[in-house]
């Protein structure tokens, strides 16, 4: 027998910052595969970290520590020390966090263990270093981006979706310019925002046409969010213009071709603010059942994902719901012993979104489903018997010790006087209540059959469904059955 490999994370971190020094992702990721190669160890996941500003603000530092008490004794592997953290402090607090939580924190091309005295000299030594380059840098930076920005050139960094850089012979960015793919994307995302559509709508629409998002991240697999929406409607840059700070504080704007009249901003702002705000959505895709639906086969509840389907005409995504217990073959899921089900079918959201629709409708305009939704919740009487008890056993220690020593009548009252009220208040409560009858379910599935059958907006729909705390549950053939719970008012 041996024993497993020993288990290692890769951290990879590239800046918007630092665009120029050649140190990208990919790269990184490579030096920490092939170091863990070396090593020995089995890679069971690589964080990536893309840092946007200059505030070290980071869900990723939480991540690893969270990955650091998952997995006892786990290796992390970072590419470089300035790829730990920007500042001294910061990355000796994470190295040491980490150690302190049985984790061991590696650097390529550091040889000797960071847990080492000569390990921490030197990881102390090159986070200075790393500290000081950055501090440089931003300095540098900032002064020369906002005298750019004061001359109303484009300064520095990405644009907004939706436009490119125009550079000079030299390559020096002047100013932005719509971008031929992209720019009438935004403008068909605030037409359709101007004619009252909500963000849900126009993200199915931007799935359905296959058009890439903005910034592809894992969590989104590569498709358009509510999230991204929202972010383009939000974004007053489409105005024409951006206004950048100076390291003093000062404000210069920068003024370029724009995608939508201010006024036709506002107007977008205000039909945004003014829609009704929901509970947020528990996936960012335009899915109906997305957190309504379960396997029947293991009781997990199902996840949404994307998958895409090649035809002659091109590529064609879809989102679509499948068994969170299947996943096999991730290393992550072997670790943490995750349930393994054998429901392997994946279920276009399409269509069991509307069957399901119009299961959970037909459900709620029936009244022997709703009186059923609505049994196992009969009020039950509530349980004081251990105070009862506690209440008789002082009484009759109370009576026991008036007899013991002679106590005149009205002492013995006076002591017994409130115990006894109390006993009866809790005796009376504790009497069953009469089982109310059943409301009039027929006119209740009326009503809301009524109700639920106006409903299209896929916002609206989703509230229904929490509002009656939906569940679809979907087997290897599809759909087969919905419940849902009726409060008892
Ligand atoms: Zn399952």
């Amino acid at each position: 027998m041996t024993s497993p490999a020993p288990l290692a994370v890769g951290c990879t971190r590239v800046s918007t910052l630092q665009q120029d020094d050649n140190y990208g992702q990919a790269t990184q990721a490579e030096e920490i595969r092939m170091e863990a190669q070396r090593r020995g160890w089995t890679l069971l996941d690589t964080v990536y970290e893309v840092e946007s500003g200059a505030k070290e603000e980071r869900a990723t530092v939480a991540r690893y520590y969270a990955l650091a008490e998952q997995h006892p004794g786990l290796h992390f592997i970072f590419p470089r020390v300035d790829r730990i953290g920007r500042r001294a402090h910061l990355i000796l607090g994470i190295v040491s966090e980490l150690h302190k939580r049985g984790a061991t924190v590696h650097t390529v091309g550091i040889p000797m263990s960071l847990r080492s005295k000569e390990g921490m000299l030197m990881l102390t030594m090159l986070s200075g270093v790393a500290e000081f380059d950055y501090s440089g840098i931003t300095e540098r930076l900032h002064r020369g981006k906002y005298a750019k920005a004061a001359r109303n050139l484009w300064p520095h960094g990405s644009p907004p979706y939706g436009y490119r850089i125009v550079r000079d012979e030299r390559g020096k960015s002047l100013t932005l310019e719509p971008h031929p793919d992209t720019a009438p994307v935004v403008r068909r995302i605030f037409e359709r925002a101007l004619a009252g559509e909500g963000s849900p709508h126009i993200a199915a629409e931007l799935i359905r046409a296959g058009t890439p998002p903005p910034r592809p991240t894992k969590s989104s697999q590569g498709l358009w969010t509510v999230r991204h929406v929202l972010y383009v409607l939000a974004n007053e840059a489409y105005t024409g213009r951006r206004p950048f700070t100076g390291p003093d504080g000062e404000t210069a704007v920068v003024t370029f071709e724009p995608m939508v009249t201010p006024a036709e901003f506002a107007r977008v702002r205000a039909l945004v603010s003014g829609r009704r705000h929901h509970r947020p959505a528990r996936t960012r895709f335009p899915a109906l059942w997305a957190g309504h639906i379960r396997c029947a086969m293991c009781g997990g509840s199902l996840s949404v994902f994307r998958n895409h389907n090649d035809t002659k005409k091109g590529r064609t995504y879809y989102v679509s719901y499948r068994c969170r217990n299947t996943y096999q073959g991730s290393a992550m899921a072997v670790v943490k012993g995750m349930k393994t089900c054998t429901h392997r079918r994946i279920h276009n959201h399409l269509k069991i979104d509307e069957a399901g629709w119009a299961l959970f409708v037909q459900a709620m305009s029936d009244p022997a489903a709703l009186a059923q939704a609505a049994g196992g919740q009969q009020p039950s009487a509530p349980d004081h018997s251990a105070r009862l008890g506690e209440l008789r056993g002082q009484m009759a220690d109370i009576v026991r010790r008036a007899v013991l020593h002679g106590l005149p009548d009205e002492v013995v009252t006076a002591a017994l006087d409130p115990l006894r009220t109390e006993l009866a208040a809790l005796e009376r409560d504790m009497v069953m209540p009469v089982p109310e009858p059943l409301p009039d379910m027929t006119a209740l599935a009326a009503q809301v059959g009524a109700h639920l059958a106006g409903l299209h907006d896929l916002e609206a729909r989703r509230e229904a469904l929490d509002t009656w705390q939906a569940r679809l549950y979907l087997g290897m053939e599809g759909i087969e059955r919905v419940e849902m719970t009726v409060q008892r008012g």
